[in-house]
């Protein structure tokens, strides 16, 4: 449907569609990042921050979208019936979140698997649930088990496997951490973690590219 649009225009097209959060909390954002101007002894009259303070606002109600969105809305239309029974692997999905404690972001990719019990997920729908959960303030340990658990409550698989690994401004730009650690977690529910051939074939297929 969308084949003929640019990244732009692609990225345009997520940012319109995305539930806004209202005229009278998106101008109580913009006066907090007035204020933080202020504080931090900027003036924000010159020219470069003069529309700051809205822009930054717009940024902050895209980025806590997830709060808006239901597992249901996500989903919607997108489970089907399947005799599959092997794993399912969604690998390298990009994940653009906020850390709860430093208002900061962490990066990075998520690895979402599942073996299906009678119905499977639209590929696509997996991203969108990674996203629900990511576009929230986060700590990384807790977005891992959330995104599991709503697959988990969504498809009743036999289990699920999910993996973040993740870099954290709060600790690279305050120079807490070695520069370029990578954290990584995991979820491991039902036959991932009960059962060790499936954990084990579940790690080898995030090792191979
Ligand atoms: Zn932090």
């Amino acid at each position: 449907m969308h084949n003929h649009e640019t990244e732009l225009e692609a990225a345009e097209r997520r940012i319109r569609n995305i539930p806004r959060c209202g005229a009278a909390k998106l101008a109580r954002m913009e006066e907090s990042f007035l204020q933080l101007l202020q504080a931090i002894g900027e003036d924000p009259n010159r020219e470069g921050l003069l529309r700051t303070p809205t822009r930054a606002a717009r940024a902050f109600e895209f980025l806590t979208n997830g709060y808006r969105q239901s597992l249901d809305d996500v989903v919607n239309g997108a489970i089907f019936e399947s005799d599959a029974s092997e794993i399912i692997l969604v690998k390298d999905i990009e994940l653009y979140s906020m850390c709860e404690h430093h208002l900061l972001p962490f990066i990075g990719r998520a690895h979402v698997a599942y073996i299906p019990n009678g119905k499977v997920i639209g590929l696509s729908k997996v991203a969108r649930l990674v996203d629900v959960f990511a576009r929230r303030l986060q700590i990384q340990e807790n977005l891992t088990v959330q995104i599991a658990d709503a697959l988990m409550k969504t498809l009743h698989p036999a289990g699920v496997g999910v993996v973040v690994e993740a870099k954290h401004l709060c600790m690279m730009m305050r120079g807490v951490e070695k520069q370029n650690s990578v954290m990584k977690t995991s979820c491991l529910l039902g036959t991932f973690k009960e059962d060790a051939r499936t954990r084990s074939e579940f790690l080898s297929l995030l090792v191979g590219t």
